[in-house]
């Protein structure tokens, strides 16, 4: 493939040029929920990031295979080695069945991802589904000595991993630090040492999700499902490994070591990871009261929101950042995204029905190489949205009769810009959000059409009450040169 795309590998701290193992192939595994709760910004921001560089890739010219699991088991409370399953208490609490809620939530996530106009993974594996693979990969990590079995449990040995490989090598972390504070732990715990992490966990009597393995009836531990799966669909060795910064210690440090422990291989050539998302400046928590669901940002069902805030808006708020950059939501920054994203749609709208002329007197020259060009310096789609604002000035210049441009040029500019708006950005016009499509256009299009007639057979009483009806229905309509501009 013929680009120069270059990607941030947080493995290697720099940026690198993007060559995939096979050639017009790309393998992309990306940590998807664990379905115990309603949507937040902390999964819209990975979806997005992850939706973006599928989209890009696919544009590139790839045959991409992106795989987004779904965690419905072994994911324990404070992401710990012990305490409850997430989804167990989440499911005791509401006395059902714990595949309810993975359902029900699950359900509600896949609608929120619509709604954001995130695109399905070509593949979505749950975890409770591939116990096998995991019971399978955690043998071969004990055939290879890298792993002990205490009271029907099975802990991966960090200390003698480390002495062969570099455990921490992804976060940074000196594990030679952590097993020095951690050297007292012996005869206290089934494990030899706190930096130990489980692979398989035997289940108490009172715990319900439970499989029978060789050690024990119990449950995959939450790291080794990524290895299982990630192996499964893409292979020993894949091309992108991504999710939240928050995910790289421990959840993926420990998925490096199984895979090199169990494979014996590096699996992962390419690891991203999107930065975090704060609100009001203060890190988004139950207990802080600013943890803000999607469902409540659509609404505005929210004591730190002013107004409801549309998908598109959302979606708009996380692109206008880089994604390694961290985002600070707040009301008031996301009425400047609204603002900033139907200014860009208006325009967008406007540049589909402009006329051609003869030739072009409108600086647009560049447009689609430097989009590109902002796309291959680590997918920076806010340069990429400076650009296109940019250009909507001789977008305007010629709408207002200022200046020229040829249907060459035109045909162009329309080009890039459904390209990117619509096929790489992932940004749908409000109106097509809010249940609208071509007929209902067409039948505002109408609408107005007959005010205009009316207004020119000087029928004011006709042309007042068009306008001040759909007014009321929450159209906003401007009078232009040509005719009309509306929106909702
Ligand atoms: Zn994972």
């Amino acid at each position: 493939m013929e680009h120069n795309l270059y990607i941030y590998n947080t493995l290697s701290r720099k940026k690198e040029l993007f060559e995939p193992l096979h050639e017009n192939k790309v393998g992309m595994y990306v940590c998807g929920p664990t379905v115990y709760g309603d949507g937040h910004l902390g999964h819209a921001r990975p979806a997005i990031t992850f939706d973006i560089v599928f989209r890009y890739l696919t544009y590139l010219g790839y045959k991409v295979r992106y795989v987004r699991n779904i965690t419905d088991v072994g994911h324990l409370e404070n992401d710990a080695d012990s305490g409850e399953d997430k989804i167990a208490k989440k499911a005791r609490l509401d006395h059902v069945e714990p595949m309810e809620v993975v359902q029900y939530y699950l359900n509600r996530y896949h609608k929120a991802m619509e709604a954001l106009n995130v695109l399905p993974p070509s593949i979505e594996p749950h975890a409770s589904g591939h116990i096998m693979e995991q019971i399978e990969f955690v043998q071969k990590i004990l055939d290879a000595g890298f792993a002990y079995e205490s009271e029907g449990s099975v802990y991966f040995d960090v200390e003698k991993y480390n002495k062969s490989y570099n455990y921490g090598k992804l976060s940074g972390r000196n594990v030679e630090d952590m097993l020095e504070t951690t050297r007292d732990l012996d005869g206290q715990s089934e494990k030899r040492r706190s930096v130990d992490f489980a692979l398989w966990k035997k289940a108490s009597p009172e715990h319900i999700m439970r499989w029978k393995a060789p050690w024990s009836e119990g449950f995959p531990g939450w790291h080794l499902e990524c290895s299982a799966m990630g192996t499964k669909y893409l292979g020993e060795e894949f091309d992108i490994h991504g999710g939240g910064m928050d995910l790289m210690f421990p959840h993926h440090e420990c998925e490096i070591a199984q895979n090199k422990a169990g494979l014996g291989k590096d699996s992962v050539k390419y690891w991203m990871h999107n930065n975090m998302i704060t609100i009001n400046g203060q890190k988004m928590g139950k207990s802080l009261g600013n943890f803000i669901t999607l469902d409540e940002f659509f609404t505005g069902n929210h004591a730190l929101l002013t107004q409801p805030f549309s998908p598109m808006t959302v979606r708009f708020f996380i692109l206008q950042a880089h994604y390694r950059s961290t985002i600070d939501f707040s009301s008031t920054a996301l009425e400047g995204s609204e603002k900033g994203l139907s200014r860009l749609m208006e325009g967008y709208a406007r540049l589909q029905k402009l006329t051609a002329f003869a030739t072009t007197s409108v600086e647009i020259t560049g447009l689609r190489a430097k989009c590109d060009e902002a796309m291959n310096d680590d997918l920076n789609t806010p340069i990429v949205i400076s650009h296109l604002f940019d250009c909507l000035k001789a977008v305007n210049l010629v709408h207002d009769g200022k200046k020229t441009i040829s249907e060459l040029d035109l045909s162009e500019l329309q080009s890039v810009y459904k390209l990117y708006i619509e096929d790489i950005l992932g940004l749908k016009s409000e109106t097509e959000m809010s249940g609208g499509n071509e007929a209902y256009k067409k039948a505002i299009d109408l609408l107005l059409n007959m005010r205009l007639e009316a207004k020119q057979n000087k029928d004011w009483a006709t042309s007042d009450k068009i306008r001040n009806e759909l007014t009321a229905l929450g159209f906003e309509i401007k009078d232009t040169k040509d005719g009309f501009e509306w929106k909702i």
